[in-house]
């Protein structure tokens, strides 16, 4: 087979061969950096075998979805640190996002002393640096294998999955987690991980499901990146406007109005004036003209507009249809 690497070059083998020993036949250096493949455009796992042409490129940290399966092998890591310090955890979901990882539990809230416990777990497993391996159980033995974990989560993920989908596992050293990869090779190449924070999460993010227990982290190849990322989360704490405008006396908030209403005090408000009078004096100088509407309108306006068929239920309805002749609702700018 003839596979044609990201720089155009081409490869010839006489055999099929695994994502990981392509990369290793083109250099070891470039093996130990992989995190994952990409055959004709899609990711792979770089124990996919390769067994016919195909254009293949080898992802690191540096590609987003390399960085991906790096992050996520943390949050597989992760869910072991949890499993050995609180057998009793049952595990959600753990996937990759943006600024790292996350991952459900049921179990109860952890405090950032809990937190420094599991990264040091964490960090315990990487050393020992287990092989991770990947293979597939029919629908009904990976249920079995699930409900004898007593992992409910896993066994309600199994069961949702489409008919003929392929349920895959992944072994770090005997933990066992349910997973569609990519997947590292080994915990051993996650260098600098760090727990930031944790909350409640929602089982499928539905409030008609239970409440969770979400930790969120961060990975990355090298520490100076790491460091970098958190001296930017303090960075942000730093500009924070709701932290800053209660510290400014912009704005305060009082429980019998709710939280996420703002009173604004004589600074806030000084602030929205001058904001105000700048962008009427910019209108008039550009030669624009301001007209005002009434605050409502009668429901014909919106019976008109369509968004009385179609957002009724949604909107603020002032009266009441069977009773009143006129009713009226706010109006709305689009
Ligand atoms: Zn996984």
């Amino acid at each position: 087979m003839k596979i044609t690497l990201k720089d155009g070059s081409v490869k010839e083998f006489d055999k099929a061969m695994s994502v990981y020993d392509i990369a290793m036949s083109i250099s070891e250096g470039l093996a130990r950096v992989a995190c994952a493949g990409e055959v004709n455009g899609k990711t792979v796992d770089l124990r996919t075998v390769v067994d016919s042409d195909c254009n293949l490129s080898i992802l690191t940290f540096e590609d987003e979805a390399g960085k991906a399966a790096y992050r996520h092998t943390a949050s597989h890591v992760l869910a072991e640190a949890v499993k050995r310090l609180y057998p009793e955890a049952k595990c959600a979901i753990g996937p990759s996002i943006d600024t790292g990882f996350y991952y459900d539990f049921d179990i109860h809230s952890f405090t950032r002393e809990d937190l420094d416990k599991l990264e040091a777990e964490m960090k315990k497993i990487i050393k020992e640096g287990h092989e991770i391996t990947r293979y597939t159980l029919p629908r009904d033995k990976a249920i079995e294998f699930m409900k004898e974990k007593n992992e409910p989560y896993k066994v309600e993920l199994i069961e949702d999955l489409p008919e003929d989908a392929e349920i895959s596992f992944y072994d770090q050293g005997g933990f066992v987690d349910l997973c569609a990869g990519p997947h590292l090779m080994s915990t051993k190449p996650l260098k600098a991980i760090k727990l930031i924070s944790s909350s409640g999460a929602y089982w499928r993010g539905s409030e008609k499901n239970k409440m969770l227990t979400r930790i969120y982290g961060t990975a990355y190849t090298k520490k100076t990146e790491l460091d970098e990322y958190l001296q930017h989360l303090e960075d942000i704490k730093l500009r924070d406007h709701n932290k800053l405008g209660r510290e400014m006396e912009l704005f305060t908030t009082v429980d019998v109005i709710g939280q996420g209403l703002p009173l604004l005090m004589p600074n806030g408000v000084k602030i929205v004036q001058r904001l105000q009078r700048w962008i009427e004096d910019e209108e008039t100088s550009r030669g624009y003209m301001r007209t005002k509407t009434p605050l409502m309108a009668k429901s014909d306006l919106y019976k008109i507009s369509g968004h009385w068929d179609h957002y009724k239920e949604g909107m603020f309805v002032l009266g009441d249809e069977e009773k009143d002749k006129e009713v009226f609702a706010p109006m709305q700018i689009w």
